[in-house]
């Protein structure tokens, strides 16, 4: 399976590649979307030859019984008796590899089929024990959001999977027409295709399509390819086939088209082949007729590179496939604080606070944070932190009191995230309002196990370096000390502070 997957939600996004795409407007065949009659695809962008088809089904599922990665869903799914249960290891699979590395996965996925054998099992599950269990996978809603789509095929439609990719689509919520092709195609053998970003990489290189990857033309004409290619005795082999040759061969940057099953049916390495037997009979000083490296040769082809960006020889077959620009991801910068006090055996704890039920995070723990504005002055930083802790906790939280720790940076998909860390150490215990945010003190241990993201996985660490510097002033690096005490009662490196210290007032030298 590949690295990437399409995330295929429903009348959404799709993922491409590492990007979101558009979900492609799909239309009858031969008619536009907007109702208008669309002309076919020019032939090179196409597969047109039944027995072209019938060779690279051949090739491909031939390289993919001799090459293919062994991974645990892939066992489930082959041998799971019970079409429910196989389908369901498919879709856990199916959700977890979206946008995520297959190396990453493996581990996540057995402890969840582990932990969660069944939908039923999975339907009984906490979202809480879901985000733990998700915790480091990133994107969390998809573990919510697979959650609720068990709990509606335990309640609502007797514990029994859908059994169409039409149908999966349909009533699942969380999946889209990847997933469900998927689904379908592995655990029931339905023979329909399937296009993810890896899907896109190959189909537009053997076809050579240059526009736009991500736009609906593209899309449209990519999912009616997958669905004609797909071989019809063995489409879950050969959907998987097709996503592990982008996984593994015709990958983004240095594809292995020497190695390549499928070569002598893409027409991007017969493009590059023509221009080396071109240049190599220039170099002997050979009459040559001019190569066949032009476009296809339809005027204004919808699916030929754009005009303004030609064939560029030095990329060879990564000419393809070609996407907008990407979007830059939004800046943006959070201060947050980890509180802490000495618990059994003077280790530390920490203060955890619960996320909204909705939106970036929802529902993990982390830090008591707060979301800064950009040009705001490291000072003002701290006041405004101070404020949402006293606010918060009731206590006379001084921003002089707060040590700066670090900034950490985290990208999300969509955000580039920079946490401007604190720290404040407590003494004695502090019970907070439980009609407040949800909050609780842990261990390290149980911060760890707790369903917090990566991103405050590295703020503890930041902090904890910090302390392991504090401790031991003289050893390791000589980078200088990110804290700066800048409360009135600023000690020596090393001890902790207590809130009651930073409440007192300033003693005279
Ligand atoms: Fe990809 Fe190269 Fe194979 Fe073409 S020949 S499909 S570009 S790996």
């Amino acid at each position: 399976m590949s690295q990437l997957r399409a995330a295929a939600a429903a009348g959404g996004l799709r993922r491409s590649g590492g990007r979101a795409v558009p979900a492609a407007r799909r239309s009858r065949k031969g008619a536009s979307p907007r109702g208008g009659t669309q002309a076919p695809p020019p032939t090179p962008h196409v597969f047109s030859d039944p027995a072209e088809i019938g060779a690279l089904r051949r090739n491909l599922l031939a390289w993919y019984d001799r090459c293919k990665r062994d991974l645990p869903w892939r066992t489930l799914a082959a041998t799971e008796t019970d079409a429910d249960r196989r389908a369901y290891a498919v879709w856990v699979s199916e959700i977890m590899l979206q946008q995520t590395q297959v190396a990453t996965v493996i581990d996540y996925y057995n402890r969840w089929m582990q932990k969660w054998p069944t939908l039923q099992a999975l339907a009984q599950a906490s979202l809480e024990e879901v985000n733990e269990l998700w915790a480091g996978l990133g994107y969390y809603s998809r573990g919510k959001r697979l959650q609720e789509a068990a709990k509606k095929v335990v309640s609502e439609l007797a514990g029994r999977m859908p059994r169409t990719a039409e149908d999966l689509q349909k009533l699942l919520p969380g999946v889209g027409r990847y997933t469900a092709g998927a689904i379908a195609s592995i655990s029931y053998g339905q023979a329909t295709g399937v296009v993810d970003g890896n899907v896109i990489r190959v189909l537009c290189r053997l076809r050579c399509i240059g526009a736009d990857s991500s736009s609906p033309a593209v899309i449209d004409q990519l999912w009616d390819m997958a669905n004609a290619l797909v071989d019809r005795s063995r489409p879950g082999d050969f959907n998987q086939a097709l996503m592990e040759l982008g996984a593994t061969v015709c990958v983004p940057k240095a594809p292995l088209c020497r190695e390549c099953p499928v070569k002598q049916h893409c027409r991007a390495q017969r493009r590059v082949e023509k221009e080396l037997a071109f240049a190599s009979q220039k170099l002997f000083g050979k009459p040559t007729p001019v190569p066949d490296v032009e476009d296809c040769g339809v005027g204004g082809c919808p699916l030929c590179p754009p005009a303004m960006e030609p064939w560029d020889s030095s990329l060879g077959v990564t000419n393809f496939p070609r996407k907008a620009a990407k979007k830059q991801p939004r800046v943006a910068r959070t201060a947050t604080c980890v509180l802490e006090r000495r618990g059994c055996h003077g280790a530390p704890e920490y203060l955890i606070v619960q996320r909204p039920s909705s939106g970036l995070l929802a529902g993990l723990w982390e830090f008591p944070s707060l979301p800064l504005d950009q040009d705001l002055q490291e000072e003002k930083q701290r006041e405004a932190l101070a404020d949402h802790l006293r606010a918060w906790t009731g206590w006379p939280v001084v921003a002089g009191g707060l040590r700066f720790v670090g900034e950490v940076v985290h990208i999300f998909s969509h955000i580039h995230q920079t946490y401007v860390v604190y720290s404040l150490p407590l003494d004695g215990d502090v019970t907070l309002d439980p009609a407040l945010t949800p909050s609780r003190w842990v261990t390290e241990e149980e911060f760890h196990a707790s369903a917090v993201s990566t991103a405050m996985k590295k703020v503890l660490k930041a902090r904890e370096k910090q302390r392991g510097e504090e401790s031991s002033p003289g050893k390791g690096s000589k980078r200088k000390r990110a804290t700066k005490p800048q409360g009135a009662n600023s000690t020596r490196p090393g001890t902790q502070l207590s809130l009651r210290a930073f409440l007192r007032p300033p003693t005279s030298p």
